[in-house]
């Protein structure tokens, strides 16, 4: 098998985790008899500092041509007075919508060795380990126009869904639920909302196209209590635009530590995007030690979802899971009696275990 590969550092420790994920595809690359090559471009602050513009179309047309798009992170202080137009964020909206990435796919895990790391009770989250499906380009966040009329005293939201948005979104997390224990929660709020309706009709009628999935409709009210207090019932939730951006920051205090969560958006065919959840986090970068496990479980994700490479997915993972339970761990976890290394050791650990 031979894959292109789009690699997009972006700004502060997305440089450096980038070459984690790198280190470790060229790994599973070298062990599994696959080809992958890559191809570095320059997006957010990065590409400001040298093109002008946070999306150059070099970026955008390398992105358009690639099997796959790595993204480290973008943003940091340099840019923060930046006119809309030219913050960092912008190149990262402007990469989704260009490539109509709509389903955002966020596993969340909590981790053995790092139980105690997560505010919740460690018998809550032991054993937690739940995928979160959320609808990434319609709803309330793009039902134009969103405006204040009055003289700003009445404000107008409009969540706005069609069928075939949400037939695509429920379909996703079928296929992704068939991948993992078979189990779907679709979240809604089907006692109030026109499009919690809908949404529900359209989960009911797929039902029979995944028998071997169960399915479960929970109100995201009820959803959100459960998420922790008992959020090893889940095994992939699927739902909309903004019940899933509060989901699941939500659900990222299970792990511990923002460091630890990757994340996948992706469009019909399989072309994906893969980042960390983290941002740019300019308090550490350039001094070696971020967490490189988010960058490098998102290389986990694109080899799952956009080469179907389940298998070789599944060793990175175990390769992570692995060099925790060995105690060593980065600056941001806490692990008794473990061992603090930076970024490019446990990069090496991974790597090595590989
Ligand atoms: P953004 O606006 O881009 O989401 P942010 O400021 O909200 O950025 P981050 O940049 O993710 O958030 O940083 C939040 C905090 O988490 C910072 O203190 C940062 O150092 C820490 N952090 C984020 N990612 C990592 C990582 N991979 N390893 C260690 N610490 C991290
Ligand atoms: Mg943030």
């Amino acid at each position: 098998m031979k894959k292109h590969i789009v690699l997009l550092p972006g700004d502060g420790i997305g440089k450096e985790v980038i070459n984690s994920a790198k280190d470790v595809l060229s790994a599973i690359a070298e062990e599994y008899n696959l080809t992958f090559s890559f191809e570095t471009h320059e997006i957010g602050g990065a590409a400001i500092d040298l093109y002008g513009t946070p999306l150059p179309d070099t970026t955008l047309e390398a992105c358009k041509q690639a099997d796959a798009v790595l993204l480290g992170a973008v943003g940091g202080p340099k840019w923060d007075q930046n006119p809309s137009h030219l913050r960092p964020e912008r190149g990262l909206l402007g990469i989704r919508k260009a490539l109509d990435l709509y389903a955002n796919l966020r596993p969340i895990k909590g981790f053995k060795n790092l139980l105690h790391s997560s505010p919740l009770k460690e018998e809550v989250v032991s054993g937690s380990d739940l995928l979160i499906v959320r609808e990434l380009t319609g709803g309330l966040y793009f039902g134009t126009p969103s405006e204040r009329r009055e003289n700003g005293q009445i404000v107008v939201d409009t969540l706005y869904y069609s069928r075939k948005e949400i037939e695509r979104i429920v379909d996703k997390a079928f296929q992704a639920a068939r991948q993992r224990r078979g189990h779907l929660t679709s979240v809604d709020k089907a006692n109030v909302l026109e499009s919690s309706k809908l949404w529900r009709e359209i989960v009911e009628e797929k039902k029979a196209q995944y028998p071997d999935v169960v399915v479960e409709h929970v109100l995201v009210d009820a959803a959100a209590m459960k998420l922790i207090t008992n959020p090893s019932q889940f095994d992939v939730i699927v739902t909309e635009n903004m019940f899933g951006d509060i989901l699941s920051d939500e659900a990222s205090v299970l792990t511990g530590s923002l460091g630890m969560l990757p994340s996948a958006s992706l469009r019909e065919d399989g072309v994906g995007l893969y980042e960390p959840v983290h941002g740019s986090a300019p308090d550490i970068a350039g001094k070696g030690v971020a967490n490189p496990v988010a960058m490098i479980l998102s290389a986990a994700l694109m080899l799952r979802y956009s080469f179907q490479l389940d298998q070789e997915a599944k060793v990175i993972e175990d390769a992570v899971e692995a060099v925790l339970d060995s105690g060593f761990h980065t600056a941001d976890l806490q692990v008794a009696g473990g061992r603090r290394v930076g970024t490019f050791e446990m990069t090496k650990l991974i790597v090595d275990y590989i």
